[in-house]
């Protein structure tokens, strides 16, 4: 599909299930930082039963759900998401999932009550539901070297301890917060054109250089590098009271 060089398509799966805790001002973010540059930026909408022109995206967002809702997402994911998914992000497009969708991008997401949601397998990491529910402020220092500042800052609110294998890299190591499991220090993922998170808040409103530099993924294969730089004095001023509450160093 001959695609237009100023336009910025978003990719929402399951918009009505899959979206808790603010996760739609990703969306909001990800639209209004390409128009705020000229693009046309455009949403396609992927609840269940659709895969319509997926190969038109250039970043998909997958948020968060209870076990609830990834039970009633799960099937559809495999059956009729995988495969479309698959190959968007084999031809360069971008994926941000957060919590519930992070975890079924992995190999399977386990509840506490031992039932198991088979994931996609599109990044190499795998989630069991523990007892303790993993609430509050997450401070991360981020190992992208394309941002800054390379801080990170949301809310969590998960079971699910989420742990990396050999083809996943941390997305950072966790300041103040749970992050992944607890117990290793690491914060969410990033395989390939995928990153994963369990960063809430919604994350990108406080974080507008990982917005930025999702954008900039996703626009790479269309040979656009560089972003114009915005006024973002509001959205760190946001970010930097998170900090100030963790007692930045
Ligand atoms: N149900 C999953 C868990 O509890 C994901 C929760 C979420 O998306 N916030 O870990």
């Amino acid at each position: 599909m001959a695609r237009h060089r100023k336009t910025f398509t978003v990719g929402w799966l399951y918009p009505d299930l899959m979206n808790i805790y603010g996760d739609r001002g990703n969306i909001l973010t990800l639209l209004k930082r390409a128009e705020w540059r000229d693009y046309e930026a455009r949403l396609i909408e992927l609840g269940r039963g659709t895969a319509k022109r997926m190969d038109a995206v250039d970043i998909f967002f997958f948020g968060g759900g209870q076990d609830r809702e990834q039970a009633l997402v799960y099937e559809d994911l495999l059956e009729s998401k995988q495969a479309p998914l698959l190959r968007a992000v084999a031809s360069g497009a971008s994926v941000l999932a957060v919590c519930g969708g992070y975890q079924l991008l992995g190999h399977y997401y386990q509840t506490g009550e031992g039932e198991r949601f088979p994931g996609i397998g599109l990044i190499d990491v795998r989630t069991e539901a523990g007892k303790r529910r993993f609430i509050g402020d997450v401070v991360v220092d981020a190992a992208l070297v394309d941002i800054t500042p390379n801080t990170l800052v949301g809310f969590e609110n998960h079971s699910g301890r989420t742990y990396l294998g050999p083809r996943a890299k941390p997305l950072g190591r966790v300041r103040m917060g749970f992050g992944n499991n607890g117990e290793d220090h690491t914060e969410g993922c990033l395989q390939g054109g995928v990153l994963g998170t369990y960063l809430h808040g919604s994350l990108l409103p406080k974080n507008p250089h990982l917005a930025d530099h999702l954008i900039r993924s996703a626009l790479r294969r269309r040979g656009i590098t560089e972003l114009s730089r915005l006024d973002d004095s509001v959205e760190l001023a946001a970010h930097e009271r998170i900090l100030e509450r963790a007692g930045r160093p």
